[in-house]
């Protein structure tokens, strides 16, 4: 190319290159939506830096070329900054992360509970005075208590909080448990499975009216409690449409969220459940991440795993930016010995805890970048399968997921 015609393209751009503030403008507002509605930490913070800091180096570029050459210097100057905003904001974040965005450093995680002072069931039980102890250390600590439905919106996350849900209505947390939450002022989610609802031990419709009056958020747990897994489509459609029936007409109120009996899930559970709420959880530990919004952590919290230390690591671990795990599937037809666990983050840190009904694997991990290739050492046993996996920095980081092996 001459240098005429090098003028000329320039010229020809220029209109172009004039509405570069509208492309900032844009910019910015991408990443602002971005970042508020998938609280994705990469578009934050260090590039909005970038960009303030490129109009000053625009500034100063434009004014040495203009010595050498006025007529060029404006698109030549602007051109140039255009393609450092790009790479900063598009090219380097796909492959970097920077943990510098607040809810890095925000715990908002979910504990669970089933049954309050019942001694006869120490795996889903919790005694009056380990929840009294809980929620004192809680408030001493200076959490703020929310509903889990807040969790959907970011905007709402901006101070540490802890979730509190309750799976399967028994009456003792009628009894024991709500009065206990009423005396700390700490509003709570009640997951329902509507079957039982009358059964003894169970709560009666008219409970569950008086519990709602008194601010508890009712939320759907299928009808029958079945595992969804290995249920059809059909099946698990059915479920959730005669519990939403069920609590409409006794309770009026139509449920957004839904918790996963005894936190099976399946890809097909997932989808059909994802038709009918905005959120789904599980029962496996992790921070509480939005990425994985149909298949959420939570805490569960009972007499063998009630301590003051796991009310501690519950309440403040954080999530990593996202994980990827595969085989994405919670629900494994054919055990498998070999996973993928991408962190999209450096990997060399981050210890995976693996374990099943037959106690914890020795594995084989191999670390690539930003990736951990695990092989277990033997096949998983028939039932859940859980990886727990850590980093320690500045806070621990807690990924947790849970298949179900058939
Ligand atoms: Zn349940």
């Amino acid at each position: 190319m001459s240098e005429w015609q090098f003028r000329i393209a320039v010229k020809r751009a220029g209109p172009l290159l004039r509405c570069n503030f509208l492309i900032y403008s844009a910019f910015i507002f991408v990443f602002f939506t971005k970042s508020a509605n998938n609280l994705d930490k990469t578009f934050s913070c260090p590039n909005l830096l970038f960009t303030v800091l490129s109009q000053i180096i625009f500034s100063f570029l434009n004014k040495v070329i203009e010595q050498y050459d006025k007529e060029l210097s404006m698109p030549i100057s602007k051109f140039f900054i255009l393609i450092v905003i790009f790479i900063f904001n598009f090219v380097i974040p796909v492959n970097t992360s920077y943990a510098t965005s607040v809810n890095d450093t925000i715990p908002n995680n979910i504990l669970m509970y089933h049954r309050f002072d019942e001694i006869k069931y120490p795996s889903t039980n919790i005694r009056k005075e380990q929840l009294v102890s809980h929620l004192t250390y809680l408030k001493d600590q200076g959490f703020k208590f929310i509903l889990v439905k807040n969790l959907l919106f970011p905007d709402k996350l901006q101070e540490k909080s802890i979730s509190i849900t309750i799976d399967d209505a028994y009456l003792s947390f009628y009894e024991v448990g709500l009065p206990v939450f009423e005396k700390f002022e700490v509003p709570v989610t009640l997951f329902l499975n509507t079957e039982n609802i009358g059964g003894q031990n169970y709560m009666s419709w008219g409970q569950l009216k008086d519990a709602l009056n008194r601010g508890v958020d009712i939320q759907n747990h299928t009808h029958s409690h079945s595992s969804l897994p290995t249920l059809s489509e059909l099946e698990i459609a059915n479920e959730i449409e005669k519990s939403q029936k069920l609590i409409l007409e006794n309770l009026g109120i139509a449920p957004n969220l839904f918790a996963y009996p005894f936190g099976e899930n399946s890809s097909t559970a997932q989808k059909v459940v994802s038709q009918y709420f905005d959120a789904a959880f599980g029962q496996h530990s992790g921070a509480f991440s939005i990425n994985q919004k149909y298949f959420i952590p939570r805490f569960p919290l009972n007499e063998n795993y009630g301590s003051t230390d796991r009310i501690k690591d519950a309440s403040s671990v954080l999530p990593f930016n996202n994980v990827d795990i595969q085989p994405s599937n919670p629900y494994q037809i054919e055990p498998i010995t070999r996973y993928v666990l991408d962190f999209q983050e450096d990997a060399s840190n981050i210890n995976c805890f693996i374990s099943d009904f037959q106690g914890s694997f020795n594995q084989t991990t191999t670390n690539l970048s930003s990736k951990l290739l695990i092989e277990l050492n033997r096949l998983p046993v028939k039932g859940r399968l859980r990886f727990n996996c850590t980093k320690v920095n500045n806070g621990i980081f807690w990924f947790g997921y849970q298949y179900l092996i058939n």
